[in-house]
Parts: structure tokens; sequence; C-alpha cells
């Protein structure tokens, strides 16, 4: 049983929470948003009054937060928590997140004798309920050793991908990937249906040949293929376009941190764009697909 602080306990954030405690470990939480809070001891948590408040005792911390800005206000500066952490302490940052700043802020706690993580994660909501997900790993082997038995109360499968900061970008690559294959598989299906297929037949026929991919079998953009798919349902839940965004402009700035070309995920980052001028940025990504077929 480990002491856990946990921080950031939003769509992921709630369920990841849920399952340390399940699994026995004393988890105490705190969000910006009190119903979050509330969720969270309902499954067997703590509350704690503030972030500070989280860190009593603790022998691990993580945080699950939206964004770089958040990872660096809730470690960084003077009411950084950095300085409070216990001693010993572990800490653990599973937002998605650049990897300049996962490095500034492995390097804050190094200076203060704390190791750090980055291990943001692939699996979506489903996989955070399900204690499925995909943990993508940097930072030294040690301390992943530490953080093996609580990443796998979370998930399923835990890479460990190089140094602090590798996480984020393994898990950017994933992601730009994602964005890619979303878009250009709902222009295929609208592509299919101008021309009078049915979209369930064509997506059945995708998903077993070489268009095959995550898109057509499980998160597939087109409403009434797949029942639980958020396109069937006005595309809640799932993955918000605005975070596929905010992944696919860090994957643009990783790339020119380093010269590289990605010439398709620029054109796919300004899609996300597009599709947040839209009014769709808390649907699914999925929804992206609708800067197609003008739904709406
Ligand atoms: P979310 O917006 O649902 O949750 C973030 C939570 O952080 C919110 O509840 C918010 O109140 C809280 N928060 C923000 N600032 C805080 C602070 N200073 N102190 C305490 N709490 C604070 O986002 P999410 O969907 O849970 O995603 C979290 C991270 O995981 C993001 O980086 C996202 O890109 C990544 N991610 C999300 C998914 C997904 O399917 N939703 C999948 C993989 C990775």
């Amino acid at each position: 049983m480990s002491r856990i602080a946990f921080i950031g306990l939003g769509n992921m954030g709630g369920p990841m929470a849920a399952n340390l405690a399940k699994a026995g470990h004393a988890v105490r939480v705190f969000d910006l948003v009190p119903a979050a809070v509330q969720a969270a001891v309902d499954a067997g948590a703590t509350a704690a009054s503030s972030a500070l408040d989280t860190l009593t005792d603790a022998e691990i911390v993580i945080s699950m937060l939206p964004a770089s800005r958040h990872v660096e206000g809730v470690y960084l500066g003077d009411d950084g928590l950095l300085a409070d952490i216990p001693g010993g302490a572990l800490v653990i940052d599973c937002s998605t997140i650049a990897p300049a700043t996962a490095r500034k802020v492995a390097e804050a706690a190094a200076a203060r004798g704390l190791q750090m993580l980055d291990a943001p994660v692939s699996g979506g909501t489903a996989g955070a309920q399900a204690g499925t997900l995909t943990f993508i790993v940097g930072g030294e082997a040690d301390a992943l050793e530490r953080a093996r038995p609580l990443l796998q109360a979370m998930g399923k499968n835990i890479f460990h991908v190089g140094a602090s900061g590798a996480g984020q970008v393994a898990k950017l690559c994933n992601n730009m990937a994602l964005g890619v294959i979303m878009a250009v598989t709902g222009e295929a299906i609208a592509l299919g249906v101008a021309h009078g297929l049915d979209p369930k037949v064509l997506s059945q026929m995708m998903a077993v040949s070489t268009g095959r991919s995550w898109a057509t079998e499980v998160c597939n953009p087109w409403p009434g293929v797949l029942e639980n798919a958020p396109a069937s349902r006005g595309y809640s839940g799932g993955f918000g376009s605005d975070l596929m965004l905010k992944d696919m402009g860090l994957a643009v700035e990783a790339a020119m941190s380093v010269g590289a070309s990605i010439p398709l995920g620029e054109l796919a980052r300004n899609l996300y764009s597009m599709n947040h001028q839209a009014g769709r940025g808390k649907l699914d990504f999925s929804s992206v697909v609708q800067l197609i077929t003008h739904d709406n």
C-alpha cells in the first residue's frame, strides 16, 4: 500500500485515482472542481482541501492536468508544490504536455533531490475506467520500477521510451498519427457516402482491410456506424477536439525544435483549429468529420 497524492480528477484523472483506491492505496485527492473531488471520495479516496494538502505524508505524487501551463503552475514557482513534496517521494506527471516542460519540471524536481517521471497515457476515458491504459514513460529506469505497481493498477501496458521528456515525445507521435488518421477516415467515408454507399458496410469493409485503424474499428467518426462511438451520441464524451488541437500543436512545436518535417501533422493541426472555430472544441475529436459533411 502506498500513500499517494493525486491532483487533477477530470475525465481521466478521476477514474485513475478511483482505480488506485480500489487497489488498496491511500489516495489523497484534489481538483479545482469540488464535484470531481466528491466523485473520487465516493470511489474510496480522501479529500484534500488544496493541492498542497494532498502532500501530507505522500510517498508518490501523481498529476493528471490539462496542459503544460497547468503542470508548471502546480509544481513550479513560489507557490509550486516541488518546494513542499516530502523528501524521497516520487513524482509522476501523466498529463500530455510539451516535452520541454516535462524536462524543465523534472530538472527542478531533481534539484530538490526528487525523482520525476513523465508518464502520459493512451487508451481514452474507457481505458482509464477499465484500468487498461497504456503508460508511455520517460525518466530513470529505477524510478519506473518504483512506479510500476501503481501504473499496473491503472493500466495494462507500460513502455519505457527513454529519458525525461521522451514519454511526451512518444505520446505526441502517437496522437499526431491518430489525429491525421481520424481526419482522413472521415474524409474517406464521406466520399463513399457521396457515391451512395452505406457508411456501415464501407466501415466494416475498411475495418478488415488495409484502411483499418482505431478510427474505423473503435471510434468511427460517422454517426450510427458504431453504437458506442461518440459519433453516435452527438460526439459527446471521448477525447475532446481541443485536447487533440493542443497535442497537434505540441507535435508541431516538437518538430520545429529539431527541424523535422511533419506536413500531414501541420495540415491536420489546422483542421482541428477549424473544428474549434466551428464551435466543436468540446466535442469528441472525431467531430472533425463535420468540416467535410457540414452537418451543422
Ligand atoms: P479534463 O479537463 O477532464 O481534466 C483535467 C482536470 O484538471 C480538471 O478536472 C481540472 O479541474 C483539473 N485542474 C486543472 N488545474 C488544476 C489545478 N491547478 N489543481 C487541481 N486540479 C486542476 O482533462 P482529461 O481528459 O482528464 O485529460 C487530462 C490530460 O490527459 C490531458 O493532458 C489530456 O491531453 C490527456 N489525455 C486525455 C485523454 C482523454 O481521452 N480524455 C486520453 C489520453 C490523454
